[in-house]
């Protein structure tokens, strides 16, 4: 819908914001002094309006998390009313809105996933479900895949295969990195996707016998990589990363904090393969992101670990009403408004041939992947070479127009290196999605300026 433009008196209130942020918000990410957050005055479904009054389309979700929209009623009611009930209780209790979500996502979750820790969000989710596993296992290496991002605490920042990981890495973590596949920018030197996905898996057993089996307690993969590029993974791998962590005794962890909860157009990206992890860390779009919450869903055999032995872990705000109320609402507005229907549909129909068709016409596009509403947008500055627009781990001065040009015209982009992402609400409208592609079109023009080879 268009929605009501603020206020004046909404517009001051913002501009006030902005100033006091600038004295006192210290921004994650960030030099401090290099940084100009834009304010947001008000959001309502798939607008937001910014510090000037100036409406986005917002295609980015936020960072991926508001996957139905910003204040949808049903869930912000759902909020008021357990508010009005009862704002908070100790993990140790039990609660009606945090069984009611346990046992959604016990529901939704594959296979026997059927039990539920709760935390604040994803890296703690990541984390415990490491801890789980190597408690489950008496192991302690961890592997996880280069091109990956799972959280910003001390484990999961060092179980990230990114260049955010460099600074924070002090070497202590037990977690070693392998390459998934990733056929544009193939380590194995593969053609084909076959030969990726095999080089792949070989690669992997590799790197299993060599760390020695029994040293290594779990495998940590996002099943559909995100902030990294929206890797899909080819036919056949996700099932023999299955085969293979079962045939050394180690844990599938699979993190689903951005690419669960309807993302990739099924309620589990593992669903696309009929693949079940014996543990799922979730957050992001659990709830839209309207109150803070991740979790771990937990097999049979991990969970009997614990039925004699305490888990020695927790957190005060594990399972926190207000968040499981949202997430009750969340999950249940999904499910009855067809949300992730429309995610698949308008993914395949609309999404998909407009980004096959940027390829075709500019020259910045690499490549363009990605399902449902997940896609990624590759730009270059070469395409023979693959030289990335931006170089990987840094900003660069042609993303910088890329994404100044998308805010000027009424798109909130999602940029990250050299990629555009196209990560809007899963229920957006068909002529939203048509008009923030549209935008899209044009900024690539932008980027096709800075194109070394024509
Ligand atoms: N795992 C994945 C795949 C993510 O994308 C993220 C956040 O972007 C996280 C974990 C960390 O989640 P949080 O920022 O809620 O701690």
């Amino acid at each position: 819908g268009a929605g009501t433009a603020p206020t004046e008196a909404e517009l001051a209130a913002g501009r006030r914001a902005h100033e006091l942020d600038r004295a006192h918000v210290f921004h994650s990410w960030s030099a401090q002094d290099k940084i100009n957050p834009m304010t947001v005055v008000k959001a309502e479904g798939t607008r937001l309006w910014d510090g000037e009054g100036r409406r986005l389309l917002d295609f980015s979700s936020q960072l991926v998390n508001t996957n139905i929209g910003h204040q949808h009623p049903k869930v912000v009611a759902a909020i008021q009313e357990q508010a009005g009930k009862l704002c908070t209780i100790a993990p140790q209790h039990a609660n009606d809105a945090r069984s009611e979500a346990a046992r959604l996502i016990a529901g939704l979750t594959p296979g026997d996933l059927d039990h539920v820790f709760f935390t604040n969000g994803g890296a703690d989710a990541v984390e415990h479900a490491i801890r789980m596993a190597r408690l489950h296992t008496g192991r302690k290496k961890v592997l996880s895949a280069y091109r990956s991002y799972h959280g910003g605490t001390h484990l999961a920042i060092n179980a990230t295969g990114d260049p955010r990981r460099i600074p924070n890495d002090y070497g202590d973590s037990g977690v070693v990195h392998f390459f998934a596949p990733f056929l544009y920018r193939s380590y194995f030197h593969a053609a084909t996707e076959a030969e990726e996905t095999e080089r792949a898996l070989r690669h992997l057993e590799d790197v299993i016998q060599l760390e020695g089996a029994a040293n290594i307690a779990a495998l940590l993969l996002e099943s559909v990589p995100g902030t990294a590029g929206i890797m899909v993974p080819p036919a056949g791998y996700m099932a023999g990363v299955r085969e293979l962590t079962r045939k050394y005794g180690i844990m599938y962890i699979a993190d689903e904090v951005m690419a669960g909860f309807g993302r990739t157009g099924k309620w589990f990206a593992v669903d696309h393969w009929d693949v079940v992890p014996d543990l799922l860390a979730f957050a992001k779009g659990v709830n839209s992101g309207y109150v803070p919450l991740g979790g771990v869903a937990i097999s049979g055999a991990v969970f009997d670990t614990f039925r004699e032995r305490a888990y020695p872990g927790g957190l005060t705000y594990s399972g926190h009403p207000l968040a499981c109320a949202a997430a009750v609402a969340t999950i249940n507005a999904m499910a009855d408004e067809g949300m992730i229907e429309n995610a698949a549909d308008l993914g395949e129909r609309v999404v998909r041939p407009a980004l096959e068709d940027f390829a075709a016409r500019h020259p910045s596009v690499g490549e363009v992947r990605g399902v449902g509403m997940f896609w990624a947008i590759e730009l270059v500055k070469d395409r023979g070479t693959r030289e990335p627009l931006a170089p990987y781990g840094s900003s660069s001065q042609a993303m910088d127009a890329v994404v100044a040009f998308c805010k000027e015209n009424g798109l909130l982009p999602f940029a990250n290196f050299n990629r555009l992402h196209v990560v809007p609400a899963l229920n957006i409208s068909e002529e939203d999605l048509r008009e923030g592609l549209a935008i899209l079109d044009r900024a690539l023009d932008v980027a096709d300026g800075f194109v070394d080879a024509p």
